[in-house]
């Protein structure tokens, strides 16, 4: 037997060499989906079934396709360099670059990612004189983006309603907007790709006769314009179809709220005549009590289809809670369990802190920073979407495409030149009369506006004349002085940081010539596009992979979402609590309740070998504190899988005032250690008798902000304890007794 074979289980090889037809492998979490989708690839070209050039790889993240490709290269001696493996919108990128005079786009494109997108948006709005109260341009990008996602154009959308209408005709005039600037956003990729396979028939049939085999990670979060392209690049229903692969995990599925569509299984197994559905049952992932917990979580969810996971790796340990005070207090009980685990011998990036929403991430980095433990944030501000580099980027995509007005309209007072809002206005008056962009209209602008911004147009072309012919890194250090950027942040108080990172693009810019575009090797495909456009592209799709080439050791930080398809030895969940996880914007709907619950079971089942999930009873959010309940998945969860560690509170609030649990004994140790901690009263255990500093149920009390109310429940009693108030208007809310201030009215 192939040594590539030798360590799968039955179901596993029986996935690996399943003949070239139309496969779906349904299975749970660390299954082994992922090695399974890779060991194929690894066993069709072993076998001569395929090459490197028939096979088409879609994974979920950047991350995930290197990892792949690294994999790949290490069972079989190949080349993977320019193989098609990457995500939907990378590999659309690819596409487009490739055909972009078909697709009706500039060679040198450009892509807006969410933010420019935003902003863009924005713009437009202005231009039209639009009020952004009655059309929020969130809600728009949210409009256009969904639209795109279904395969819909403008012109395709129906609209009932004036409300529509109105929507409708904003998308149609931002569509003409891109398409004069010569830029697109991410939805935009995937349409245009679409398109441009439906339309040209001798594109579509290069594609459909080259790519034998297609294969999907992540399946259940496909959107349905993805599944369509898949179908389209499948020849589905010609006579020779592609092979496609598809491995998926509905559970997992968590990406319905953008428009992905668990039904897309469904229609695959049918439309492709699926024969036979793989299950993979064994997890090798994580230990029993956490998978346990995971299974208990997610049978509560109604629409599954159903599938049982096992391991044999023993029940190891408990799940660990921790209930603190507040946020802050939160990091820092972490930041100290964390030190523990690297004494007892963990590397950092064995370790993951899991977070629901973003904006949680402050204090725990904060913590991090401050304790000195080196931590990297995937997803966070990255590298591509600081300020600073923007402004660098938007040089050079002024260069690459000048009629990109977004890049225009960010940097041609940036640093400032005394080009005033009013002139701006006049040139976007001008280029809107004369339907031409930006850039093209300044030579016909006349008086002062024309003198003022003819000069930001004479540096431009300045640098294109001086930066002609040289090496991209070269380019990258010239515009970063020539603009007067590096002049600017010297200048700057705390203009430091900012200028290393100006700094860091130019080597960035060396690293992608060195790794990314070494010239193909003989009968390898050349890429296409100028190597400046695809720098710019990858700035703009692979932004934050260039962060982890320090290759620091370093704590893992990210929301769940981002943390799909990866594992760690410990894993922490945190702001376990109702109104974060489940969010309070998915409380109250059934569908939406259940899309959090398959996000906890992600979460969970992250997990190799230890699990903590924390909480905080009151948290700073968005400005404003926050009391909070433990999140109702605790309820979901059997008790006796849980191993509860109380703070014990001494004295107030502040640092260390109260007992850190005792450890375990030894991170690697499969049995938990005997310490009783005592189970939280304030995680729902009933109390007989409260201490409740005098107050009672059904006493009113009142509130510094919000009003007189009703005593209407209460946990825990002394310092720990909570109370449940009804406020009338204000709402029912939940309390610390100890920081409400209450008094007795
Ligand atoms: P997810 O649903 O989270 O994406 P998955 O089903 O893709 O999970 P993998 O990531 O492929 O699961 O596998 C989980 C872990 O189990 C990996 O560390 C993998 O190497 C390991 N594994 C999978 N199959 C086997 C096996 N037959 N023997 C030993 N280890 C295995
Ligand atoms: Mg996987």
């Amino acid at each position: 037997m192939s040594k590539l074979l030798e360590n799968l289980n039955a179901e596993q090889f029986a996935a690996v060499t399943l003949p070239p037809q139309a496969a779906l492998i349904l299975a749970g979490a660390g299954s082994g989906k992922t090695r399974v989708l890779t060991t194929r690839i690894a066993w069709l070209l072993q076998t001569g079934q395929a090459n490197p050039a028939s096979i088409l790889g879609v994974t979920f993240t950047n991350k995930a396709a290197k990892e792949m490709l690294t994999r790949l290269g290490a069972m079989l001696p190949i080349n993977t360099r320019g193989m098609w493996i990457g995500t939907f919108h990378g590999l659309c990128n690819r596409m487009l670059r490739a055909h972009y005079r078909e697709a009706a786009l500039p060679q040198t494109f450009q892509i807006l990612d969410t933010a420019d997108q935003l902003a863009a948006i924005k713009r437009l709005l202005k231009t039209l004189n639009v009020d952004d109260e009655k059309f929020p341009p969130r809600e728009l990008q949210h409009f256009i983006n969904g639209n795109k996602e279904a395969g819909h154009r403008a012109a395709q959308v129906e609209a009932w309603d004036d409300y529509t209408r109105q929507r409708v005709g904003l998308y149609k005039e931002y569509e003409d907007q891109c398409q004069k600037e010569g830029v697109v956003d991410f939805a935009e990729l995937l349409l245009r790709s679409y398109e441009l396979l439906s339309r040209h028939e001798p594109i579509r049939r290069h594609y459909q006769l080259r790519f034998r085999h297609i294969l999907v990670d992540e399946f259940q979060d496909t959107n349905r314009l993805q599944y369509l392209w898949l179908k389209l690049l499948a020849a589905h229903g010609a006579e020779t179809p592609a092979a496609v692969f598809a491995v998926g995990d509905d559970d997992q599925s968590i990406y319905g709220f953008r428009g992905a569509e668990v039904g897309n299984m469904r229609d695959f197994e049918r439309e492709f005549g699926v024969a036979n559905v793989i299950r993979l049952e064994q997890n090798y992932r994580s230990h029993g009590n956490i998978l346990d917990a995971a299974n208990a979580i997610i049978a509560n969810n109604s629409k599954r289809l159903g599938k049982n996971l096992w391991t044999d790796q023993g029940s190891g340990e408990p799940i660990r809670v921790y209930e603190a005070p507040g946020d802050m207090d939160e990091a820092r009980w972490i930041v100290e369990e964390i030190q523990q685990l690297i004494r007892d011998g963990a590397s950092r990036s064995d370790v993951a802190l899991l977070y629901r929403s973003n904006a949680q991430s402050r204090v725990l980095e904060h913590q991090l920073f401050s304790s000195g433990v080196a931590y990297k944030v995937y997803g966070g501000l990255r590298f591509f979407e600081r300020q600073e580099i923007k402004h660098a980027l938007a040089y050079l995509r002024l260069l690459a495409n000048p009629d990109d007005d977004t890049a225009f309209l960010r940097v041609v007072n940036f640093p400032t030149r005394g080009i005033g809002a009013r002139s701006l206005e006049q040139l976007q008056d001008a280029a809107r009369s004369f339907n031409t962009s930006l850039y093209a209209t300044v030579p016909h602008l006349a008086g002062k506006p024309g003198v003022a911004i003819g000069g930001f147009l004479r540096l431009i072309e300045e640098m294109r004349r001086a930066t002609d012919g040289l090496p991209l890194y070269e380019v990258v250090d010239h515009i970063l002085d020539a603009s007067g950027l590096r002049a600017h942040y010297r200048a700057e108080r705390e203009g430091q940081e900012r200028l290393e990172n100006l700094d860091e693009l130019v080597s960035a810019a060396r690293y992608f010539m060195n790794e990314a575009e070494q010239p193909p090797a003989e009968g390898e495909e050349a890429l296409p596009g100028d190597p400046l456009s695809r720098f710019l592209a990858h700035a703009s799709l692979e932004a934050g992979d260039h962060q982890a080439e320090a290759g620091q050791d370093a704590v893992q930080l990210m929301t769940v979402h981002a943390a799909k398809g990866l594992e760690f030895d410990a894993v922490f969940i945190t702001g376990v609590e109702d109104g974060l996880f489940p969010h309070e914007q998915s409380m109250n709907d059934l569908a939406s309740l259940e899309e959090e619950r398959r996000l906890m079971y992600v979460a969970v089942t992250r997990a190799r070998k230890r699990l903590y999930l924390t909480l905080a009873q009151s948290r700073m959010l968005h400005g404003q504190t926050r009391y909070a309940m433990k999140s109702r998945f605790f309820d979901e969860i059997p008790e006796g899988l849980l191993k509860w560690l109380t703070p014990r509170v001494q004295a107030g609030f502040g640092a260390g005032a109260y007992h850190t649990p005792s450890r375990n004994a030894a991170w690697n140790s499969q049995h938990s250690s005997p310490d009783a901690a005592k189970r939280n009263p304030g995680a729902g255990a009933v109390q007989k008798s409260r201490d409740l500093a005098g107050l009672r149920i059904g006493q009113l009390v009142r509130h510094a902000k919000f009003g007189d109310g009703v005593i209407i429940a209460a946990e825990g009693s002394g310092q720990d304890a909570k109370l449940q108030i009804n406020f009338g208007s204000a709402g029912v809310k939940w309390l610390l007794l100890s920081l409400a201030k209450l008094e007795a009215v």
